[in-house]
C-alpha cells in the first residue's frame, strides 16, 4: 500500500511556511490548484512560444505547498491521497499539460522517498519537500535503453562510504531548474543489467551539464533537456537498498506515473473539450459553425465517449492503488498498464476528433482560444512517454501468467 492512500488532505504547516496563503489562512487543495493555473495561463505564450520552464507556476507550487502533496502532515506536508494526486493532475491539465507533467513526475518522485528512504535522509528531504525548497527531476532514461525501465548501463562506482555519478540523460523534465535528481544506475555489485539502483543527489552535489537544445513538437513547456551529471554523494542517499530499483518500479514508479501522467493527459483533452463546447454555445463564436449539423453532433459525442471511457478506467485504477492491493500481480499490472495505453491513444483520438469537429479556424489555427493545435501536439507525446509498444509487450507476457483472465 502506498502512503498516497490512506492519508486525507490536511491542514497547511504553521508559521509562515509556503503552504499559507497571501492573507496567511491556509488555502484548501483548490485554491492552491488555482494559484498554480493562474501562473500557468499567465505565462502560456511566453512557456509555449520560447520552450522555456514555467518558472512562475513552479514557484507557485512551492508558495503553494503543493510540491509537498504526498508528504505527510507529521513532516509538514499536505498528507494528500492518490486521490488528490489524480485530481490535481487533472486540474492542471486542463490548462497546461507540461504543468500537470510536471507536477505529477515530482510527486511520483517524492512518493519513492516518502515509502524508501533511510531515516535521516528521508526526514530531511519530506521537510524540504513539505517547505517547497525541493523540486525533484527524475533520470531513468538512457541512451542505448530508451526508456527500459528496468535497466541501466551507467555503472555507480562506490568508494568509502561514497557513491559517484557519472550518468547521461537524455531527457530530463525541468533539469536546469530541479533542486534534486532521483537517478537510476547500475548497481555497483551488479552481475546483469537490471540489477538497478536509485539514488537521490542534491542539486549542489553535481555537476550538471546541458547536452544539447529542447525544440520538440509538443510539451514545450516542460523544457525537458539533456544532461550530463557527475559527482560523488554520501552512500546514505541510496533510495532502498542497492539493486530493489525493481521494487520501487512496481510499487511507485510505475503506478503513480500510469495514474499522474493519464489524469494529466485526460485534464488536456477535457479542458479542450471544454472550450470547443464554450466557443459553440456562444452566440458570437459559433456564427461560423452549423449547431444543427448531425456530423458536428456525433463527432461531440464520440470525443466525450472517449473521455468518458478514459475516466471511468483512470477512477478503477485509482481505487485498486489506493485499496492497498499487491500491485504486483498479474491482473494489477495489466490494469495499470491499460490505464496508460488507453488514456494515451484516447486523449489524443478525441481531441483529433475536435479538430475535424470545428475545421480549420478553430481547430488547426494556433491562435483559436479552442487551443486544439497546441493540445494536439502535446498529447502526442502520450504515446511516446514510456512507448505504448513496450508496455503491450510487457502485457502479452502478463497475459500468458494469467490464463484464467481474473480482472483486477
Ligand atoms: C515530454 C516528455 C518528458 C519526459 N521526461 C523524462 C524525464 O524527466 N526523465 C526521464 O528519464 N525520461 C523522460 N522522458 C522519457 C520517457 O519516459 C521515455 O522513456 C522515452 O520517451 C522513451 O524514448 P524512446 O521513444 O526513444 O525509447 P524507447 O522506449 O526505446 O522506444 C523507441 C522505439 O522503439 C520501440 N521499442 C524499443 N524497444 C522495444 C521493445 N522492447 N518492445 C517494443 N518496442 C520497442 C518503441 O516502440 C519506440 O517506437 C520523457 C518523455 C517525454 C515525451
Amino acid at each position: 500500500m502506498t502512503s498516497a492512500t490512506a492519508k486525507a488532505v490536511g491542514p497547511a504547516p504553521d508559521g509562515g511556511t509556503p503552504a499559507e496563503g497571501r492573507d496567511g489562512s491556509t488555502p484548501d487543495l483548490g485554491q492552491r490548484i488555482a494559484a498554480v493555473t493562474r501562473a500557468a495561463e499567465e505565462h502560456l505564450d511566453e512557456t509555449e512560444r520560447d520552450a522555456v520552464f514555467p518558472e512562475h507556476a513552479l514557484a507557485e507550487m512551492r508558495r503553494t505547498g503543493l510540491l509537498g502533496l504526498l508528504v505527510p502532515v507529521e513532516y509538514g506536508g499536505l498528507g494528500g491521497t492518490v486521490t488528490d494526486l489524480v485530481d490535481v493532475s487533472m486540474a492542471l491539465g486542463r490548462t497546461d499539460m507540461s504543468v500537470a507533467m510536471i507536477l505529477a513526475m515530482h510527486c511520483q518522485q517524492s512518493e519513492a522517498i516518502v515509502r524508501y528512504a533511510a531515516s535521516g535522509l528521508r526526514e530531511e528531504l519530506l521537510r524540504q519537500l513539505a517547505s517547497g525548497h525541493l523540486y525533484l527531476a527524475s533520470v531513468t532514461t538512457e541512451p542505448g535503453k530508451g526508456g527500459h525501465l528496468f535497466r541501466s548501463y551507467a555503472p555507480l562506482r562506490e568508494g568509502e562510504d561514497t557513491l559517484e555519478i557519472n550518468r547521461t540523460a537524455p531527457i530530463v523534465t525541468g533539469g536546469t531548474v530541479a533542486d534534486g535528481f532521483l537517478i537510476t544506475m547500475r548497481s555497483p555489485q551488479a552481475t546483469a543489467d537490471h540489477h538497478v539502483s536509485l539514488v537521490y543527489a542534491h542539486r549542489h552535489q553535481l555537476r550538471v551539464e546541458g547536452a544539447g537544445v529542447w525544440c520538440p513538437m509538443g510539451m514545450r513547456a516542460s523544457h525537458s533537456v539533456p544532461l550530463t551529471l557527475t559527482g560523488t554523494i554520501p552512500a546514505r542517499q541510496v533510495i532502498g537498498e542497492h539493486g530493489a530499483f525493481h521494487r520501487i518500479a512496481q510499487s511507485v514508479f510505475g503506478p503513480l506515473a500510469h495514474l499522474g501522467w493519464s489524469a494529466a493527459w485526460l485534464g488536456t483533452a477535457a479542458g479542450a473539450l471544454s472550450r470547443v463546447l464554450r466557443l459553440l454555445r456562444d452566440p458570437a463564436g459559433r456564427k461560423r459553425l452549423d449547431l444543427g449539423s448531425e456530423l458536428l453532433m456525433t463527432r461531440l459525442s464520440r470525443a466525450r465517449a472517449r473521455l468518458d471511457t478514459v475516466h471511468a478506467l483512470l477512477r478503477r485504477t485509482e481505487a485498486l492503488v489506493a485499496s492497498g492491493a499487491d500491485l504486483s500481480a498479474a491482473s494489477s499490472q495489466l490494469l495499470l498498464n491499460n490505464l496508460k495505453i488507453t488514456a494515451a491513444e484516447e486523449c489524443y483520438r478525441a481531441v483529433d476528433l475536435l479538430v475535424d469537429a470545428v475545421g480549420l479556424r478553430h481547430g488547426y489555427l494556433q491562435d483559436s482560444p479552442t487551443r486544439l493545435e497546441k493540445t494536439l501536439r502535446d498529447l502526442r507525446s502520450a504515446v511516446l512517454n514510456y512507448s505504448n509498444d513496450r508496455l503491450h509487450l510487457a502485457d502479452g507476457q502478463l497475459c500468458l501468467l494469467d490464463p484464467g483472465v481474473r480482472f483486477a
